[in-house]
């Protein structure tokens, strides 16, 4: 059953058994408070009446007086801060349109279910989508202002989880990606969603990487010290690439750790084109030659194309979850997984498949030969502390279950 007691869910269909379906669905798994809806205008005011009290709505899209989308942009101009699930037996690709204009809208969308919905594929989406998102996130989104960041930054109250990276299919552990959090004194654990944009558009991000990165350097010394020598990647903003200084303080605190630069993904993202490509070419290209790895985030999307790939010297690509998750299913999905995977071997660089979510998201890497998964299926992100007893029992899982994947799959 799923910890989600207080969490008032909203359904809209104008199928009367679906609604009754989903309603049932939703009561197994835990959820006390569901209120079913036939069209749109019933839906909008009943979040007209009950205000941000409804934290999630799962959606049809094709329906006869307001369509789905409709819909969508009636919850943006009401600024709805809760959760949103598709639900639709529409073609794919047009399910996958409604998903990139829920994202375009910065709505927080916690899947698509393409109907017939089984209870199996609700409550996987919900497990895996509801941990990960913030309790205040539910309820209305905090907003934190770049005064309140950089204080907690002087206050280190960001911390590191990792998520580790493991070999396909032999389960070996590769390394662990450094995510921040936000231990907040009164919220609790927040997201990076809740402040790294905040902190790049105020200038805060350098000082803020400058924390994650000595975090995560003396982390990967404890780590060495204990007897696993971890590599280490850390996520870096597109925007730390325009300070000529930053290889050089990279470096120095990485020799002040006593890691070398060798044990040190950066990881880029781009959420925005870089402001002065010659000094983001001339800072990359540096911290190539002092022996850090460069990998491109979030490969397939947004900025983060082809162009790059061509200009700047990366030597790993991660292809990101949206075409790895549910690719063995997906046509679509898995033709950009499939020609990224022979792009980024063809150009020699290592490749991770990040979203590895499932068993099957798991065996379709085996069978596709992608040799490094990161994902939920594997861990997720914990902290430090905590990677011990993860290890140990992942070498457990290997071996029972994925040492003969024919047999588990079976299963
Ligand atoms: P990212 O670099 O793509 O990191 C992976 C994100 O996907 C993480 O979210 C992780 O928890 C989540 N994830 C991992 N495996 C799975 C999976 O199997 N399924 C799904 N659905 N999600 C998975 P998180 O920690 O919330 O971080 C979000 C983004 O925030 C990161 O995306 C990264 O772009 C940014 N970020 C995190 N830490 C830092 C940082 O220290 N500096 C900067 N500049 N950005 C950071
Ligand atoms: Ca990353
Ligand atoms: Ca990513």
């Amino acid at each position: 059953m799923i910890d989600t007691p207080s969490l008032r869910v909203l359904i809209l269909d104008d199928e009367p058994f679906m609604l009754k379906l989903l309603a049932h669905q939703l009561t197994i798994l835990g959820f006390s408070e569901i209120i079913t809806c036939e069209n749109g205008f019933a839906a909008l005011a009943v979040i007209d009446a009950s205000g941000p009290a409804i934290g999630l709505v799962v959606c049809d899209l094709s329906m006869p007086e307001m369509d789905g989308v409709e819909f969508i942009r009636h919850l943006v101009a009401r600024d709805f801060q809760g959760a949103l699930i598709l639900a639709s037996g529409v073609d794919i690709r047009i399910l996958q349109a409604a998903e990139q204009l829920v994202k375009a809208h910065g709505m927080t969308l916690l899947g698509v279910l393409q109907k017939p919905v089984s209870p199996q594929s609700l409550k996987l989406l919900l497990e895996q989508s509801l941990p990960s998102l913030p309790r205040n996130h539910i309820r209305s989104r905090a907003v934190f202002t770049a005064p309140e960041i950089r204080d907690a930054i002087d206050d280190k109250q960001f911390i590191n989880y990792y998520q580790p990276k493991v070999g396909v299919p032999g389960g070996e552990l590769l390394g662990v990606e450094a995510l921040v959090r936000w231990k907040h004194p009164i919220s609790g654990l927040i997201y990076p969603d809740q402040f790294i944009a905040e902190a790049e558009s105020h200038g805060l991000i350098d000082v803020l990487t400058n924390l994650v990165l000595a975090n995560a350097l003396s982390d990967a010394a404890a780590w060495r010290c204990s007897g696993l020598a971890l590599p280490v990647s850390v996520n870096i903003s597109m925007d730390s690439m325009s300070d000529l200084d930053f290889p050089d303080r990279v470096a120095q605190l990485a020799a002040d750790a006593g890691v070398t630069s060798g044990d040190m993904v950066l990881e880029i993202t781009e959420s925005r084109v870089a402001r002065d490509a010659r000094t983001a070419l001339d800072v990359l290209t540096r911290l190539r030659l002092k022996g850090f790895s460069l990998s491109i985030d979030d490969f397939g999307t947004g900025h983060s194309s082809m162009a790059q790939l061509r200009d700047l010297p990366f030597n790993q690509m991660k292809i990101d979850r949206s075409f790895v998750h549910g690719a063995h299913g997906n046509s679509t999905t898995r033709a950009i997984y499939t020609s990224s995977l022979a792009m980024g071997k063809e150009l020699n660089l290592d490749i991770v498949a990040e979203g590895v979510e499932t068993f099957a998201d798991w065996t379709f890497l085996t069978r596709t030969g992608c040799h490094v998964a990161q994902g939920f299926f594997i861990a997720r992100p914990m902290p430090t502390e905590e990677l011990p007893n993860w290890l140990m029992a992942w070498d457990d899982r290997v071996l029972r279950e994925l040492s003969n994947p024919i047999e588990a799959e079976a299963e």
